[in-house]
């Protein structure tokens, strides 16, 4: 077993990161988390990467554990329903339970992300190494090579848990010693964001509702932000006729958006700009197994099963996850060589779930028109 007082380390401090170590240090456990970027409570925001995320149930309960959902629910912008915006006449609005009153959250990631991390700073015993890359494991040993600006170091940790995203370091090294599986299924679809600014001070659209402009093989969604503006997010092919690829010149875009999405135009004067500059995402479900070794590393969030986004369940699945480690740990009294087996044994048939659900509902967001998603994804799988 391992002694209370050994620092776990944690690799990643973003959502699922930086909550995992408020849980380990409320149990006693000093923890170290080595995360590749600077501090994101005194950098700048990354241009047009998934600003702002729908929170649910799920991972508000876990906020509660720690005594952080009013705080992080005081920004929280309620969505009753979904707004649908056809092509041609006004939107309509579909509401997310008969009585009216149950909703999701926009939340602002980076908002989320920073109180997490002021959270688990608060605790005694939880230390951040900023600019620490994982480059490096030995998961027999625990030993954690990192670069950093300063060049490379090593620690070295009993327990290792990586919460590093879907590109994890962490499933790399385990792969590369040919302790898991793995495999990636790229969409072929990409993600753009965009931004729709306040109008006159106010909402251009209404803020009570996530906005949907389903297109068949294409949607946009767009979600309310505290300043009052949208981001929207456009997913749409990489490659082809219909893509992406295909706006090469500002008219081609301004001539897009007109034929296909004609209420965004007026509402969002940066389109051209911000379809020229943001980057495109990749989406991609990852399963990997298994999602531990040794009882020494283990995985968990996207690291362990990154989802696709159509469902708003990425973040909240990695919050239940450090919620169900928790209850793990308690039930085998803090047993890692137990606790983390049994963790996967819980979370793996829901995080299959919820990855085809996720995929299922591209369908019913873009309005159930047959879409050549499932055809158009390419998959690696390594071994
Ligand atoms: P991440 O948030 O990716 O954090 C990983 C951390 O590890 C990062 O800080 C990274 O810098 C760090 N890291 C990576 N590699 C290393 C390394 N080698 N060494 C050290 N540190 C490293 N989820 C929802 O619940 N609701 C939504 O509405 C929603 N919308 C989404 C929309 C889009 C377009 C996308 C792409 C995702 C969306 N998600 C949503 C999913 C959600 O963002 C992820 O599931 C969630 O961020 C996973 O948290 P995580 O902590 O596991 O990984």
């Amino acid at each position: 077993m391992t002694a209370e007082r050994d620092e776990i380390a944690v690799v990643g401090a973003g959502l699922a990161g930086s909550l995992l170590a408020c849980f380990l240090a409320r149990r006693g456990y000093p923890v170290a988390i080595y995360e590749r970027r600077p501090d994101p409570r005194t950098g700048t925001v990354e241009r047009g990467r998934s600003i702002n995320l729908a929170l649910s149930e799920r991972g508000l309960d876990a906020l509660r554990r720690i005594g952080l959902d009013q705080q992080v629910m005081a920004d929280a912008l309620p969505m009753r329903g979904r707004m649908i915006h056809p092509v041609a006449g006004g939107p309509r609005f579909q509401s997310y339970s008969v009585s009216g009153d149950r909703a999701i959250n926009s939340i602002s990631r980076g908002a989320l992300n920073n109180a997490l991390l002021d959270a688990a700073t608060a605790l005694p015993g939880v230390r951040v190494a900023f600019d620490h890359r994982l480059v490096d494991l030995d998961p027999a040993t625990g030993e954690m090579t990192f670069e950093t600006p300063q060049g490379k170091v090593t620690a070295v940790a009993p327990v290792v848990l990586g919460a590093d995203g879907a590109g994890s370091a962490v499933r790399g090294q385990l792969l590369g010693h040919g302790l898991l599986t793995e495999s990636v299924d790229f969409l072929d679809y990409g993600y753009k964001e965009l931004t729709i600014p306040p109008l006159g001070g106010d909402f251009a659209l209404d803020p009570e509702a996530l906005h949907i402009w389903p297109r068949g093989t294409s949607m946009m969604i767009a979600l309310p932000n505290p300043d009052r503006s949208f981001t929207c997010t456009l997913f749409w092919p990489t490659h082809g006729t219909a893509s992406f690829a295909s706006l090469g010149s500002p008219a081609a875009i301004e001539r897009h958006f007109a034929t296909h999405y004609p209420d965004l135009p007026p509402l969002a004067p940066n389109l051209v700009d911000d379809y020229q500059h943001n980057p495109v995402g990749v989406l991609g479900t990852v399963r990997c197994d298994p999602w531990q070794v040794g009882g020494k590393v283990g995985l968990l969030g996207d690291a362990a099963h990154a989802i696709v986004p159509f469902y708003g369940q990425g973040a909240n699945a990695a919050f239940e996850d450090v919620v169900e480690l928790d209850r793990c740990l308690d039930e085998c009294a803090d047993e890692w060589s137990a606790a983390l087996p049994l963790f996967q044994r819980r979370r793996q048939a829901d995080a299959e779930a919820i990855a085809r659900m996720a995929l299922t509902n591209f369908v019913e967001m873009a309005d159930k028109v047959a879409s050549p998603l499932f055809q158009l994804g390419r998959r690696v799988e390594h071994a």
